[in-house]
């Protein structure tokens, strides 16, 4: 689903932010991605969605090599995509129906019906069915974020892709939050997750890539005997 082959990343003014990177990510496993701030994890994560090109380097996701994707075909790649932000970025002045049916309005969706379907569908994944018309700042934080994550999955994406989704949630709504992305992983969508939080983390027995200062230190399972923080 994600390959990278020796991908480097230099910003103008010469900033390595990714020094040959090479990872590959399989349809449908869940990955964490960690290190310090300023270690390349967003740029990483951007250079998926296609938000920034590699300097050198291939990054192929889900069959597309992006170094040969047109400007035309990258609205297509993103809608394979669902991205989840730490702050959320839902829409104050829109309602949880309009703030979770936006991806499919700029797909291109118009039948009001569908849409209403889908919305809800989305909603009851992440336990949020009959919140449609309140607005995100009536919501507590992690339901902002379950909006924030229906939203993503509303155009059914192959890829999730979620930068510390649990930043701002507090132990128990960051283990639900994750125990949604499970749910997700395990009818089949691929995952990754932008994660400083170790002990949540290493409580899943999936591969974590660790970023320091640009280079790709380990692509292993963590084995865990005992969770942590159980
Ligand atoms: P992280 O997400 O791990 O905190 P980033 O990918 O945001 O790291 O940044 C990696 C490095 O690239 C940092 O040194 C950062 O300052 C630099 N960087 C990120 N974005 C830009 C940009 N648009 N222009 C120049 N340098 C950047």
């Amino acid at each position: 689903m994600i390959q990278f082959t020796n991908v480097v990343k230099r910003y103008p003014g010469g900033h390595e932010a990714l020094n040959n990177v090479s990872f590959d990510i399989a349809k449908g496993d869940m990955a964490f991605l960690t290190g310090h701030s300023g270690a390349g994890k967003s740029t990483l994560m951007k250079l998926i969605a296609c938000i920034e090109r590699p300097s050198s380097g291939q990054v192929v996701v889900n069959g597309h090599s992006l170094a040969r994707l047109g400007r035309a075909q990258i609205p297509a790649l993103r809608r394979q995509i669902g991205m989840i932000f730490q702050d959320h970025k839902l829409i104050a002045e829109r309602s949880v129906f309009d703030n979770v049916a936006l991806p499919l309005i700029i797909a291109g969706l118009h039948n009001a019906t569908e849409t209403a379907r889908r919305v809800r569908a989305a909603l009851d994944k992440v336990g949020l069915l009959g919140k449609e018309k309140l607005f995100p700042m009536m919501l507590s934080s992690g339901e902002q974020q379950r909006v924030g994550i229906a939203r993503a999955v509303v155009n059914k994406p192959a890829l999730l892709l979620a930068d510390e989704p649990t930043g701002n949630l507090d132990p128990d709504l960051s283990a639900e939050v994750m125990g949604l992305f499970e749910q997700f992983n395990q009818v089949g969508v691929t995952v990754l997750i932008i994660s400083h939080n170790l002990g949540l983390i290493s409580r899943f027995q999936h591969r974590i890539l660790n970023l320091e200062k640009g280079h790709l230190l380990t692509s292993t399972p963590i084995i865990t005997e005992t969770p942590p923080c159980a």
